[in-house]
């Protein structure tokens, strides 16, 4: 069993779409022209945050996934361990 639900997959907007739009082999502006028509997909999925997230739990580094690009979600993780670093400083100070 997956530690994760899954079953959200059955909803995505890209069941039928050419995989190689979400994880781009070509370089340089083609692969980006690619990233940007999956990430044009994923605008209208219903399933986006779910897959979002599912990404961002099992740290996917490569292709699409939510919309985001790699690079997003490295940043969304940067931001997610800031602001739990943020929360338990805080946490420490008001019981101090
Ligand atoms: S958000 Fe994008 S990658 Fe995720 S399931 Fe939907 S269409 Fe596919």
């Amino acid at each position: 069993m997956l530690p994760y639900r899954t079953d959200w997959i059955e909803a995505a907007a890209c069941l039928d779409a050419d995989p190689e739009l979400f994880f781009p082999v070509a370089a340089g502006e083609a692969g980006e022209r690619q990233a940007s028509r999956a990430q044009r997909i994923c605008d209208h999925c219903q399933v986006r945050r779910e897959c979002l997230e599912y990404a961002m739990s099992n740290s996917q580094m490569h292709g699409i996934w939510g919309g985001t690009t790699p690079e997003d979600r490295i940043r969304a993780r940067r931001q997610r361990a800031d602001r739990r670093r943020r929360a338990r400083r805080h946490e420490k100070a008001g019981a101090a």
